[in-house]
């Protein structure tokens, strides 16, 4: 004779493959492409038995996916770097309020989306890399992101194009501390510093300070974590013990920080799901798993970012809300091309 639960299994089972009963999952479309990202998910499968399914993709195809799914979409979670591609999915309607009041007293108001659209679960900060052999104390103690407009920096500045959403994310924090005019002053005074035209990520940026291409870098702080740390290969490793970072801004409002952050879904079928996973995102356990595999800042307090990272010690951040990031994104693409970043 059957138990009671061999029952209760068998017509779970049948429920299940007739389409009856909802399958307990969270569907997770993102941008990001760290393998550290799956240990993640399957803790939290392991913690909540929700299953996790990764529909991952470049910001523009997932774009183009969800507009072709619309109501339907089985889309949960959107999880991806840099408050911009953020505010993006956010200007397309994609994304609805979080409700999670744990979030919300979590993740600093400065750190969300200006209705609460998306919110952070990491930090990063784009800052000043140097070559101490090439770049003298006094040239870089309390340096500014202002000051590489200064000719002092004359042909000794490298930095990615202007395609790039973090140097689009700096520019538009710049717009909203400075307004568009100085902005654009400044970048102009920036662009004629290159040592030369725009090529490469941010770790191509650090390569070339440490190769004497260049003497100073504005690039991400994780970067130099992944460098260090060996996961770059031998070369990379040698390339970044030789650089130093200068936190830009410490006498005023700080260094330029964005995030890796995630929102709901508007057509999320389940919601409760998504708003159990950006909370776990948040939980301590995560957070570390987090800073420790990505080399990017917590959002919890009391959490310590990696050894490598936090060697550089500790340092201002800028509290701008990294709405403004997607508010200024426009204005901020077409000043970079005025100024004729390419
Ligand atoms: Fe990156």
């Amino acid at each position: 004779m059957k138990t009671f639960k061999q029952i209760i299994t068998a017509v779970s089972f049948l429920l299940v493959i007739s389409g009856c009963m909802p399958v307990n999952e969270v569907n997770i479309y993102t941008s990001r492409h760290y393998d550290a990202d799956d240990i993640l998910y399957a803790e939290f499968t392991k913690k909540t038995g929700i299953k996790v399914n990764i529909i991952s993709g470049s910001g523009g195809a997932l774009m183009e996916r969800l507009k072709a799914e619309g109501e339907n979409s089985p889309g949960d979670v959107f999880f991806t770097v840099d408050a911009g591609n953020l505010a993006n999915f956010q200007k397309e309607g994609f994304l609805q309020s979080i409700e999670s009041q744990t979030i919300k007293s979590l993740v600093p108001k400065e750190l969300r989306g200006a209705n609460d659209e998306w919110v952070a679960v990491a930090k990063r900060a784009r800052v000043i890399f140097y070559n101490p052999e090439s770049v003298s104390e006094d040239e870089i103690t309390n340096i500014s992101y202002e000051d590489l407009a200064n000719s002092n920096w004359k042909d000794r500045i490298v930095v990615r194009s202007s395609s790039n959403m973090y140097n689009q994310s700096l520019v538009a924090s710049l717009i909203s501390n400075l307004g568009v005019e100085s902005t654009e002053i400044w970048a102009k005074g920036l662009v004629n510093n290159f040592a030369r035209t725009p090529q490469g990520n941010d770790r191509a940026q650090l390569m070339a300070v440490a190769n004497g291409q260049a003497d100073i870098a504005i690039a991400n702080t994780y970067y130099i974590g992944i460098m260090l740390s060996g996961k770059g290969g031998e070369e990379q490793r040698q390339a970044a013990s030789k650089l130093k970072i200068a936190f830009p801004n410490q006498d005023n409002r700080g260094s330029h920080v964005n995030i890796s952050g995630g929102g709901i879904l508007k057509h999320s079928p389940n919601k409760a799901n998504a708003e159990k996973f950006l909370e776990f995102l948040l939980t301590e356990e995560a957070q570390k798993h987090i800073v420790n595999n990505t080399f990017e800042y917590p959002v919890l307090d009391g959490v310590e970012p990696h050894q490598v990272i936090a060697q550089f010690g500790s340092f201002k951040m800028d509290k701008t809300s990294v709405a403004d990031f997607g508010k200024y994104n426009p204005e901020a693409v077409k000043l970079m091309d005025r100024a004729g970043w390419k």
